[in-house]
């Protein structure tokens, strides 16, 4: 019973079937001038004008990357060395310019451990956005960061705005869209993390006006190992990886055309298959919340309600209760439940392996005994009813034998 879609999806046997020819007889480098390389040029050209359809973004602005981890890096250091660069021509022997970033404190690792690096090499000034204790960013807190660099005079040393769309961990949806608009009234870059909303709620650049944008494959039914970097154009933004010149020179590297093939078709089964599946998630979504809630009254559950402000797929509970004292090791509930043949998930699963609390968890405001216990449950394409209430009865269980 694998209930842990946000961690990764199986390939969809339909993805599968397109990449098969090029992992075999078409196995051509789209680089090359004779008719294999053109097959494979070809095939990447439709991947990326099929790409480019599903989220309103133009043919070109698209870069294959090798998954949302690079592009968020792309996005961050990019952007971050071009602003460096100007400020070199620009100001060359007047005071130092710190490049200050505006992001949240539950971004990914992808995101929060670039500018952490940056930070330390202090080359950059960070502004951690706070959230509620749903998991959302406060539209108003971001005017007010704005409105005090401005006051601080260090408005134009403004590099970048990254927020993520849908949170990982919590499933919460941050208000992107308004975020988008005020970034761009101001001349602002703005990036969104969106691998965990694509598929689950419409992703479009042109209505979330953002200036780059990641996804990834694997987390809707495409292969692993690559995703896309969106790049509109008139962004600048360095390139990380460079070589042969792919990618119009922002990434280079032969490109994966087997990957890059499969993964529009699953940007494109899942785009299909959107509206319909998230209204059998929701019914498992509260058929779970009610269920854990009924026979576990510790429970704790995390993240926004059920409604628009969290995606279907999502549920996390912590199973640690500090006030009513009660303390249950994650780690051997996933232990247990594994030998059971059901995977859920603790915390993200870049950070499972490390014991320690979860980010996210701690930015809502829970202790740090419940942050490391919070587990999520996320649905896909074949979670059905049956199965979800005998895993359901197997987590309830194995946190009783546990609390005892
Ligand atoms: N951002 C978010 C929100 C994610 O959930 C993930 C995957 N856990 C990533 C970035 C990294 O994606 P990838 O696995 O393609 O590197």
């Amino acid at each position: 019973m694998y209930l842990d879609y946000s961690a990764t999806a199986p390939l969809a046997s339909e993805v599968l079937g397109v990449m098969m020819p090029y992992l075999t007889q078409n196995f051509g480098n789209a680089s090359a001038l004779y008719s294999y390389g053109q097959k494979a040029k070809k095939a990447l050209d439709s991947a990326r004008l099929e790409i480019s359809k599903i989220i309103d973004a133009n043919l070109d602005e698209i870069i294959f990357t090798s998954g949302a981890t690079e592009s968020n890096n792309l996005a961050i250091m990019g952007v971050v060395e071009n602003f460096e660069n100007k400020i070199k021509e620009i100001n060359s022997r007047e005071a130092i310019i710190i490049p200050v970033v505006i992001t949240t404190n539950v971004e990914h690792a992808s995101v929060l451990s670039v500018l952490k690096k940056l930070e330390k090499q202090k080359r950059i000034e960070v502004k951690y956005l706070k959230v509620d204790n749903s998991g959302i960013v406060s539209v108003e807190d971001f005017k007010k960061v704005l409105s005090d660099l401005e006051k601080e005079n260090k408005k134009q040393n403004i590099a970048l705005v990254s927020c993520m769309a849908v949170n990982n961990e919590i499933g919460t949806i941050q208000p992107v869209s308004r975020i988008g608009r005020i970034c761009k009234k101001q001349n602002i870059i703005f990036h969104i993390d969106a691998v965990q909303a694509f598929g689950k709620i419409k992703t479009s650049v042109e209505n979330w006006k953002c200036d780059l944008l990641s996804l990834s494959a694997h987390k809707c039914y495409g292969p692993k190992g690559v995703g896309i970097l969106y790049v509109k154009e008139g962004t600048e933004i360095n390139a990380q990886i460079i070589g042969g010149g792919q990618e119009r020179s922002y990434r280079a590297g032969t490109e994966n055309i087997a990957n890059i093939v499969g993964m529009a078709k699953a940007f494109q089964i899942s785009e299909n298959l959107r509206e319909k599946e998230q209204e059998k998630y929701e019914k498992l979504q509260i058929f779970t919340k009610e269920y854990i809630e009924k026979f576990c009254n510790f429970a704790i559950w995390n993240g926004a309600e059920i409604g628009e402000k969290r995606v279907k797929n999502n549920i996390n509970f912590s199973f640690s209760n500090s006030e009513k004292n009660i303390k249950i090791s994650g780690e051997s509930l996933l232990m247990r439940l594994d030998i059971q043949n059901v995977a859920i998930s603790l915390g993200s699963a870049c950070s499972a392996g490390m014991v320690a609390p979860s980010h996210v968890l701690l930015a809502i405001g829970k202790t740090k005994e419940e942050a490391r216990t919070g587990v999520r449950i996320t649905f896909g394409m074949s979670t059905d009813m049956q199965e979800l209430e005998i895993a359901l009865s197997k987590i309830i269980k194995a946190v009783h034998t546990l609390k005892k």
